[in-house]
């Protein structure tokens, strides 16, 4: 790393805080990556939450973004009531946008005020209509439907303040654009969606993908011609904003026990691994030495073990960041390569979507 890039790690902005508030969930989706066991094992110390807040209030970027997720983060609902009283009493200024990140089967009239009247996005996980949704996502005791429960909590809501969320896998890949299309025609305007990537995906299963990619860049540049944004995709803000490589992260990740962690998959580890990624606390703020090095190590052993790929490849300005995958392959005693792979593989055809949007409408660059 040089020694520009290194200052810049060092003295960053942080643009977003995810904070963890638990592992409990009532779902059972088969793509989490969360050790939900363990992470309800760490005490919630609400306290050094906050401190941990008002240390990212205090050195954030110009758009702050705290999300809060979990598990499920409307299980922790008197806790995250403070949470969010507590940001909008210390932004000082600073609008901050405060985004839940939920599966929807428990929100009801009275949270939706409370959420309403403190300005939060609301970020749904749902992939799809009933029959595509409920492939993967179910709930614990496998009785009723998760897709009938969450849409029906979110179908009459005002839908500007609502992002819906969604993963696609193999199985479910296929239905990719019916999916988009389905939400589109339901009114909801913010869309992100993500390949699970904990898995290796087949040549087959990748062609799948970039034939619905192709049509999915058809469909959004007629939908967004002349600069007319009627569907936002947050991937493709992203890339379009992007101000760091993929090495260089800024996100900040805070733990229920007030830690901060250097990524969000440390939550797929057992006790005494994620342990290992402790960066500081809401008290002392981030350790930035301590966090360096250890992305350091990270980038130097991706490089190592793909052979320089990602260095010399031309995509690398909007490419994804692999150390969340690196680290829970090592820790999780999985083949790197093989999992990289497949993570190439997704992220070139992103980028090639991506790309294809961009020359269609010679996209000129807007804030978020
Ligand atoms: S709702 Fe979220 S936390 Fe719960 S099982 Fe599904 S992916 Fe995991
Ligand atoms: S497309 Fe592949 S090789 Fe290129 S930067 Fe991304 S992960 Fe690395």
């Amino acid at each position: 790393m040089d020694q520009q890039k290194i200052t810049l790690v060092l003295f960053m902005k942080y643009h977003s805080l995810s904070i963890f508030l638990g592992g409990s969930c009532n779902l059972d989706c088969s793509y989490c990556f969360i050790d939900k066991e363990n992470l309800r094992k760490i005490p919630l110390n609400i306290p050094l939450i906050k401190k941990g807040i008002n240390f990212f209030l205090r050195n954030p970027s110009e758009n702050p973004v705290i999300s809060f997720t979990g598990g499920e983060p409307l299980l922790y609902w008197s806790s995250l009531k403070k949470l969010i009283e507590s940001v909008r009493k210390n932004q000082k200024g600073k609008e901050s946008i405060i985004i839940v990140s939920t599966n929807g089967t428990l929100l009801n009239k009275k949270k939706y005020d409370f959420l309403k009247k403190n300005n939060i996005v609301l970020s749904v996980s749902l992939d799809g209509r009933k029959n595509i949704n409920d492939i993967n996502r179910v709930f614990k005791d496998g009785k009723s439907s998760v897709f009938k429960t969450t849409w029906g909590n979110i179908k009459d809501l005002d839908k500007k303040k609502i992002k819906i969320c969604s993963v696609f896998t193999p199985e479910t890949v296929e239905y990719f654009n019916k999916n988009i299309k389905f939400f589109v025609e339901n009114g909801f305007s913010q869309l992100d969606f993500y390949p699970e990537i904990y898995r290796l995906w087949s040549k087959k299963h990748l062609n799948v993908l970039k034939k619905e990619f192709d049509i999915f860049a058809e469909f959004y540049s007629s939908l967004n011609s002349n600069y007319d944004s009627s569907l936002e995709i947050l991937f493709i803000n992203r890339m379009l904003n992007k101000d760091s490589d993929n090495f260089c992260c800024q996100k900040l990740i805070l733990g229920p026990d007030g830690n901060f962690y250097l990524c969000d998959k440390i939550f797929s580890f057992f006790d005494n691994r994620r342990k290992k990624y402790i960066i500081g606390n809401g008290e002392k703020g981030v350790n930035y030495v301590k966090r360096l090095e250890l992305l350091k190590k990270a980038k130097r052993e991706i490089v190592e073990s793909t052979q320089n790929s990602c260095l010399k490849c031309s995509l690398e300005n909007y490419c994804f960041c692999p150390i969340g995958l690196y680290l829970w392959c090592i820790e999780n005693e999985k083949d790197f390569k093989k999992y990289f792979k497949t993570f190439c593989n997704i992220s070139k055809i992103y980028i090639s979507s991506f790309l294809k949007i961009k020359n269609i409408l010679k996209w000129k660059s807007r804030p978020l």
